[in-house]
């Protein structure tokens, strides 16, 4: 298995949502890589952090300083929490997670609750479909 890997808590429902769009082609091919290699092997590790992520890196929003989105991706990040019961620094599997924020999350209905003001929201709420595959584990 691949080394822990560090997520935005929030990037849980990017992933989630993720249709081959994005800021840019380099952004979307790094986006596409990991999901690829998450959904292969969902007992990757991860660590839940509340900075920069291997998603990040071809984000035009990613600048030497930090963030550009700034407050608001810090917030979408601690309502992730929140909402599965994490705390920032947390470790668990990718399935683990994945299924949190489909159950604690999708499910219950709160996507806009968490990612309001994103410019991607219309389009995140517009491709939700329930995960049938999880009520038979
Ligand atoms: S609305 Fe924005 S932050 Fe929320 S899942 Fe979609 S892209 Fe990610």
């Amino acid at each position: 298995m691949e080394e822990r890997m560090t997520l935005r808590p929030h990037h849980g429902l990017c992933i989630r949502h993720f249709t081959g769009k994005g800021y840019s082609p380099g952004f979307v091919e790094n986006m596409a890589r990991v999901i690829t290699q998450l959904h292969d092997t969902p007992e990757q590790e991860i660590c839940l952090r509340m900075r920069e992520d291997i998603l990040c890196g071809n984000c035009p929003h990613n600048e030497p300083g930090g963030c550009t989105s700034g407050q608001k991706v810090r917030r979408y990040d601690a309502a992730v929490l929140a909402l599965c019961g994490l705390e920032d620094g947390a470790v668990l599997t990718w399935g683990e997670f994945e299924r949190l924020v489909e159950e604690r999350i999708l499910s219950a209905g709160l996507l806009e609750t968490v990612c309001r003001g994103c410019q991607w929201l219309a389009l995140c709420q517009s491709i939700y479909s329930p995960k049938s595959n999880f009520a038979d584990n």
